[in-house]
């Protein structure tokens, strides 16, 4: 499903077959976790092929080194570079991207020595996701801040990813909708959430969540059209019933939801201050601008 005998990665200094590149047993992030990575995706515009945010996410993967004292030393424009080189070389247009980069052998829990470098891609169908969500409160809370650095992007905070959303999925729901440490809503396991009440939108703050590019995305389009945004704690009570809620993610873009445990958001989809957020991230990843957008809206 995400490489066959011709694909090709990026993999330290060189480009390979994804099938002849290999790794150690001996390291600490197939035992410890100890590993950070990106999910990045590229798009088909009528300028090529784009990567959406490259630099964010670039910053975001230097920055999650520094947190857990990797060596790492890519910018992100080599970074950049190194990844169009892998989309071209495959011949990808629409893609998601997945650098990772993890340390040399090291059964011991000090810091890594030496970093390998992986980037790796496979084609993206987008518009896949388009039934909205049905989510349940997760009985699992999001990893403490005071335990981890929740701000990188750390391959350890996803085993608390996969209960969460295993578990949803047990229970016959699509995802989790993960709390905090104090009861409040933090995210999903693998996207940020924001709900719709009364004409204003609402997302939790920083604190428990890993700030996503995507959310950062939404509240500049938020601001560009002038739609009320708050980042603050609340309960899952409180957005239970809203007129509307949506998740989002690099992956996941602006994914409706339907309801949280059994309770529906009411207001009809399209109707919502979210689908014209969702139709214009729908619009910047393929290189539109807002005001092009802005204008079809009239
Ligand atoms: N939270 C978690 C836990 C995630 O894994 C992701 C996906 N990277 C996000 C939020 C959304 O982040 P982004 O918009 O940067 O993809």
């Amino acid at each position: 499903m995400y490489y066959n005998s011709n694909t090709i990665i990026y993999f330290n200094g060189s480009f390979v077959k994804a099938s002849e590149a290999s790794t150690d047993l001996y390291g600490q992030s197939l035992h410890y976790g100890y590993a950070i990575f990106e999910g990045i995706k590229s798009y088909k515009t009528d300028e090529g092929t784009k990567i959406f945010k490259a630099k964010e996410h670039y910053d975001r993967l230097r920055r999650s080194a520094e947190l857990m004292h990797m060596p790492f030393n890519y910018t992100s424009e080599e970074l950049t570079a190194l990844t169009y080189e892998v989309l071209e070389k495959n011949g990808f247009r629409d893609a998601y991207i997945r650098p990772l980069v993890f340390c040399s052998p090291n059964m011991s829990l000090s810091k890594g020595k030496e970093s390998y470098l992986a980037i790796q891609a496979w084609e993206w169908t987008n518009g896949y996701m388009a039934n909205k969500m049905r989510i349940m409160t997760s009985s699992f809370e999001r990893p403490n801040p005071k335990a981890f650095k929740v701000e990188a992007k750390v391959s350890g905070h996803y085993v608390n990813s996969i209960l969460a959303c295993q578990e949803a999925k047990d229970a016959g729901y699509d995802e989790a909708l993960v709390l905090d440490s104090n009861g409040n809503v933090a995210e999903s396991s693998g996207a940020n959430v924001f709900y719709e009440k009364d004409g204003k939108l609402y997302t939790p703050a920083k604190g428990s969540i890993l700030p996503g590019i995507t959310r950062a995305t939404v509240l500049d389009i938020c601001a560009q059209f002038e739609i009320p945004v708050e980042e603050k704690f609340f309960t899952p009570e409180e957005m239970r019933g809203a007129d509307a809620a949506f998740f989002c993610g690099t992956a996941a873009e602006i994914l409706a939801l339907d309801s949280l445990d059994n309770v529906p958001f009411t207001k009809e989809w399209d109707t919502t201050l979210s689908a014209t957020i969702q139709k214009a991230y729908q619009n910047l990843v393929v290189g539109k601008t807002l005001e092009e957008f802005k204008l079809q809206l009239g």
